[in-house]
């Protein structure tokens, strides 16, 4: 699909117009901060933010989402996806989308990501700052972002809007689009090509002489012990994580002890209970009680376990686990060097 021009004057005019016709998500300022949230203005969009608090994910796979209800005579689904834009994604949280959509589709197909996912127009957006902890650039540099309908790149004077599917392209009627020239559509080009560079950190090695050398790593008790000896085992380096999806399901009785809703929660190996299963009479085991063990789990899940079956690692770079952890232990860069250096 041609790629198309839109001036900096007619874009609130863009959003505006979108906005009128389906709900739009995107990065908004919250204090010093950024998160997605529903627009209520155009103005509130802010395009130069650095990264999110949350990942997009949240819009298909909530921190808290009802599955179904059920009374005495059955239960229905609780889904009520909603046709809505998101926009404003950079590339490396398409990236992350584009795993969970593979994962929630795999095997037991996940119906309740899935409607939300299918109800969803992503636009992504070039990233104009770069967060202090990213390193998106040398992370599955060969996994190439997609899954979006549409790429927004900011050039001098206006953005270069690449349709990429049919979705993508019904946004054109919203805006006063031109075809984009040649040199603009090469100024986008460059603009994604020249923020890589921007990436204040970085692994040192390629993703297969990563997942080799970590995997080896395995059995070194004493080498997770020591980088997890600071862990809160807190969970919030998975909170944040956009590539991570393991969740709780818990049912909520009321007070009639007939009805209820069942729901799912964000859950996090880092904690302690995570891996606690009940063998009955008050008896519990824990797979991984450690911290260390735990926190080895996280990495061989970013670096090693999952690389098969996405085909790179199951890290995009955003560098959000790096700057949510209290103890500052949880960066991968700085845990795979100095495993690859070792
Ligand atoms: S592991 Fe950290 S850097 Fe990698 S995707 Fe998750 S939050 Fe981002
Ligand atoms: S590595 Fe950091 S963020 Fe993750 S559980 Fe431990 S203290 Fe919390």
């Amino acid at each position: 699909m041609t790629a198309s021009f839109i001036k900096n004057s007619d874009f609130a005019a863009f959003l505006t117009a979108m906005m009128k016709a389906a709900p739009v998500y995107g990065p908004v300022a919250k204090r010093s901060r950024f998160a997605f949230a529903r627009l209520e203005a155009p103005e509130e969009l802010r395009l130069d933010y650095d990264v999110t608090i949350l990942p997009p994910k949240k819009l298909f796979f909530p921190p808290a989402q009802d599955l179904l209800r059920f009374d005495s005579d059955g239960f229905e689904a609780a889904l009520e996806p909603e046709e809505k834009i998101l926009f404003g994604v950079h590339f490396y949280d398409v990236k992350a989308i584009d795993q969970t959509d593979l994962l929630f589709a795999e095997r037991n197909c996940d119906i309740n990501y899935i409607a939300h996912r299918q109800t969803t127009t992503i636009v992504a957006s070039n990233v104009q700052t770069v967060s202090k902890r990213a390193f998106f650039a040398t992370v599955g540099a060969d996994v190439p972002a997609k899954g979006h309908d549409a790429a927004l790149t900011s050039i001098d004077d206006g953005y270069v809007f690449e349709p990429l599917t049919a979705r993508g392209e019904a946004l054109l009627k919203f805006g006063r689009f031109a075809p984009a020239t040649e040199a603009q559509c090469r100024g986008a080009d460059k603009v994604n090509a020249d923020v890589l560079a921007e990436c204040p950190e970085k692994l040192e090695h390629g993703t297969a002489a990563i997942a080799t050398k970590v995997r080896a790593a395995f059995k070194d008790e004493e080498l997770w012990s020591q980088l997890a000896a600071d862990c809160f085992s807190c969970g919030s380096c998975n909170t944040v994580c956009p590539t991570c999806y393991c969740f709780d399901v818990q049912d909520t009785w009321h007070v009639d002890q007939t009805s209820g809703k069942r729901t799912r929660y964000w859950d996090a190996c880092l904690t302690e209970d995570f891996a606690k299963i009940s063998l009955g009479e008050g008896a519990t085991e824990n797979f991984r009680d450690e911290r260390g063990e735990r926190f080895r789990h996280r990495l061989m899940r970013k670096a090693v376990y999952l690389n098969p079956k996405l085909g790179g690692p199951a890290c995009v770079g955003c560098g959000r686990c790096s700057a949510a952890c209290t103890a500052d232990i949880a960066d991968p860069t700085r845990i795979i060097n100095q495993i690859m250096a070792s």
